[in-house]
This record gives C-alpha cells, sequence and structure tokens, in this order.
C-alpha cells in the first residue's frame, strides 16, 4: 500500500482536547485528515511510521480542539456593531436596528459584512456559525469562500424586510435557497422566521411546513425578553413557547435562541419535544433582557448551544469570550460557584451546540468520521501558564489571541494568526467606506467615529 501523500493533513503533538462522549483528553496526541474528515486520532506513540501527508502541523506544548460553534448570530450586522448600544430589545429594533436595515442592507452590505463576521469569527476560533439574515444566498457565496461551515437561514417577518416586500417573499426565497445549497459541503441551509411577534401563525405555519418538507432545521427567536411576551399575550393572550407549542411548532428540527423568559412547565416542554435551545448570554446582559434558566436546561439535558447573537447586540463574534462569561453569569445569578462548569461552559460552544442545530454527526467533537473542524491554541502566552486544568483554562484563561491556527474542513483558513481566505485590507477598507455610506443615509444617532 502506497503511503506517500495518503493523506491531507497530520497534526502532531500537543494536548487534544476531544469533546466526545468520554471526554478523553490525549495527552500528546495526534490528528489524520483526509477528505475534510477525521480518519485516525490518538496518542502519537501509536503513530505509524511511515505515515505521509501532504501537509504537516507540529501542535507541540499547544493545545488541539474543535473548532468552536456559535449557534446564534446576524453576521453581517458586523457592520452595525456599535451603531446603537445601551437600549432595551424593542426600542432597539424598532427605533434603529429596523430603519437603519430598510436603508442600509443590500446584497453588497451582506457580502462585505459576511466577510468582516468570517475574519472575526476564524480570528476567534470559530469554524461554524448559524445565521438568520438577509440576501442568505449572498452570504452563503461569502461564507463559503471564507472557507467557513454555516447554517444560514433566510430570514422571514411581515412587512417589507430587506430582501422581501411581503412574508410570501420570503417564504419564497427560503425554499429557493434551500434548493439551491443542500448537500454543499460548507453550507447547510436552514429556514428563519424571526419570532412569533414578528411573523403571523399562518407564516409561522408555512416556514415549518417548508423545513418538514425540505428537512431542514427551523431557527427562531423565542422568549427573548419581558416585552415579547407581552407583546404575545396581547396578541394571542399566552406565552411565545405555548404560542408555538399551539401551532404545533415544537420539534427536534426548531433550534430556538434565548428562552430567557420561559416557566418550569414551558422547559418540560420543550424538553419533551426535543428542541434545541441556544442561550446568548452577553447579548442578552447587554440588552438587559435578562438570564436564561441555563442550570435547569443543563439538569434536564435539554439540547444546547451557545451564540454571540449579533454584533450589533454584544459587540462581538467572539465564542472564546462567550465561554467565559456562560461560565461565570449563571454563578452571579444563583450565588452559586458549582453550577455551569468550565467543562459545561464548553460543551456548549462544541457537542452541546452542535447536538442544538442538528448536526452531532458531523462537528462539535474531534472524533473519527467527522468533519476535520480543528482550533491549534499557544499555551505559551502569559495569561496560559502555568497548566493545571486545561476546561479551566479554556472557559476562564485563554484568549481568542491565543488561537493560532484554525482548519474547516480540513483545509487550513488560519495559519499562525494568518488568514488564508480572506482579504483582510479589503474588508477594513468596505468596513469603513460602507459605514461613512450608512451614516449618510441615516437618521440614526451615532457617538464619535
Ligand atoms: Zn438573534
Amino acid at each position: 500500500m502506497s503511503t506517500i501523500q495518503e493523506y491531507d493533513l497530520l497534526i502532531t503533538g500537543g494536548l487534544v482536547v476531544t469533546m466526545n462522549p468520554g471526554l478523553d483528553l490525549i495527552e500528546e496526541g495526534y490528528l489524520l485528515v483526509r477528505n475534510g474528515r477525521i480518519i485516525e486520532i490518538g496518542p502519537r506513540s501509536q503513530l505509524r511510521p511511515a505515515i505521509a501527508a501532504k501537509r504537516v502541523l507540529d501542535a507541540g506544548e499547544k493545545l488541539v480542539m474543535p473548532g468552536l460553534i456559535n449557534a446564534h448570530t446576524h453576521a453581517p450586522m458586523a457592520l452595525f456593531r456599535g451603531i446603537a448600544d445601551d437600549r432595551e430589545l424593542m426600542d432597539w429594533l424598532a427605533n434603529y436596528i429596523f430603519p437603519a436595515e430598510a436603508t442600509a442592507v443590500t446584497p453588497d452590505f451582506v457580502d462585505w459584512g459576511t466577510r468582516l463576521a468570517c475574519w472575526e469569527m476564524i480570528r476567534s476560533g470559530t469554524t461554524t456559525f448559524a445565521d438568520m439574515y438577509f440576501f442568505e444566498d449572498t452570504m452563503a457565496d461569502a461564507a463559503a469562500q471564507a472557507g467557513m461551515r454555516a447554517l444560514l437561514s433566510q430570514g422571514i417577518a411581515e412587512g417589507p424586510t430587506p430582501d422581501s416586500a411581503t412574508a410570501a417573499d420570503g417564504l419564497a426565497r427560503a425554499e429557493a435557497f434551500i434548493a439551491k445549497w443542500k448537500g454543499h459541503p460548507l453550507i447547510y441551509p436552514a429556514v428563519g422566521p424571526h419570532s412569533a411577534y414578528a411573523c403571523k401563525p399562518s407564516t409561522l405555519l408555512r416556514a415549518k411546513q417548508i423545513a418538514d418538507q425540505c428537512a431542514v432545521p427551523l431557527l427562531i427567536h423565542l422568549a427573548e425578553s419581558q416585552s415579547e411576551n407581552r407583546l404575545i399575550q396581547e396578541q394571542y393572550h399566552t406565552t411565545p413557547v405555548r404560542h408555538l407549542g399551539k401551532l404545533g411548532l415544537l420539534d427536534k428540527n426548531l433550534v430556538a435562541a434565548h428562552c430567557v423568559w420561559i416557566d418550569e412547565e414551558e422547559i418540560e416542554m420543550l424538553y419533551r419535544h426535543d428542541v434545541g435551545i441556544v442561550h446568548c448570554p452577553q447579548s442578552n446582559m447587554k440588552l438587559g433582557s435578562g438570564i436564561a434558566p441555563v442550570p435547569h436546561f443543563l439538569k434536564l439535558g435539554i439540547k444546547l448551544g451557545l451564540g454571540t447573537d449579533s454584533p450589533a447586540s454584544n459587540n462581538r463574534l467572539n465564542m472564546v469570550s462567550e465561554i467565559s462569561a456562560v461560565a461565570k453569569l449563571h454563578k452571579a445569578a444563583a450565588l452559586d460557584p458549582t453550577v455551569v462548569t468550565a467543562q459545561q461552559s464548553i460543551a456548549m460552544a462544541t457537542m452541546g451546540a452542535a447536538r442544538a442545530l442538528g448536526m452531532a454527526d458531523e462537528i462539535g467533537s474531534l472524533e473519527v468520521g467527522k468533519r476535520a473542524d480543528i482550533v491549534v491554541v499557544t499555551l505559551d502566552e502569559p495569561n496560559a501558564l502555568p497548566l493545571y486544568d486545561i476546561y479551566s483554562h479554556m472557559a476562564y484563561a485563554l484568549e481568542s489571541s491565543n488561537i493560532e491556527t484554525v482548519i474547516i474542513d480540513g483545509r487550513v483558513v488560519m495559519e499562525n494568526q494568518v488568514m488564508m481566505t480572506l482579504d483582510t485590507e479589503a474588508i477594513r477598507v468596505q468596513a469603513r467606506q460602507i459605514k461613512t455610506k450608512i451614516l449618510g443615509s441615516l437618521s440614526v444617532p451615532h457617538k464619535g467615529h
């Protein structure tokens, strides 16, 4: 058997954090990658001497971990980062974000916003993101060119959105988007009705029908704020979760972002129907929305992922920072440092997110047969010395600046912090130019420059 260039990539040495079901750690490990998948993983002592690979990465003294998953965001909104802050969700949406989107969001905006977001996400160790936005085709093209894995849903709402005059137009776009992208190795299409307050029941039902027919996930915002719950109470005399329950939307293909304002019975309902939840702690904090009952979700074993939400409500797309936040927020809220451990926080950004998004067979851990989405992190920097417990390090000590190399689908997309798939200078120029254009066309108050 020939061994010359039999493998695409060999990573040797380093501490491998697998996040597999046994949470195995491999002290001095190796991984072999072929055709975008992990073919072998184990201790380096078991690596056969005759192995040859097109690329060899030495990860000695480094951390090798699964790529992080940002399970809820709106990536192109990176171009709205800092446009309006310190406001309540409904005020922020109705008076700032929706008007800004109506004027500014074009295919060009989505293209450059996605590139900017992919740069920030790859730079901070994210290899997959789940998204809901507009001009989804443009977004898919930009994400695929950046080499990122993405679960992308066409955003749907009543009334005009940046790409659809009506909800029916948005639903038609969603169908066409799924037909075009289903089966792509990096882009996983989905349907994204914005929320129960932005979509009528008939729109939600049609979105669900499309998701079922095409066997793709349905992404939605759910019970994010008290104002959302008040709106649903006024319109439908129930809560957002019960409203979706009555419509028959609760099932294993539903990915519900936030779930902050839900009671115990509703948590049980979501668990029973195998709904995936995405917790966005920093966005919930910044918008003053509240604190989701995450310890309760964890106790039940709900499929639970972690997300940044949009870069306009966070204002980062940095999962290293999000892991650190979730590991601490719930301890303070519960006055109990034993809730939401370091390991559980990391699981939310890896296997938990993969489960919530219906992608657990493909990503979320370093295991044979899974996609080779791998992050190599230096442990040489002062904030990483000394090392006692790797999970403690990952949740409480590491920074995104420690991330050196990122591999997605077996392809090196960032090497030694140099972006391989994105023209970062062009993105810088465009981000500044688009900001100037947005300010010229908006009455949105802004501070500084
Ligand atoms: Zn969101």
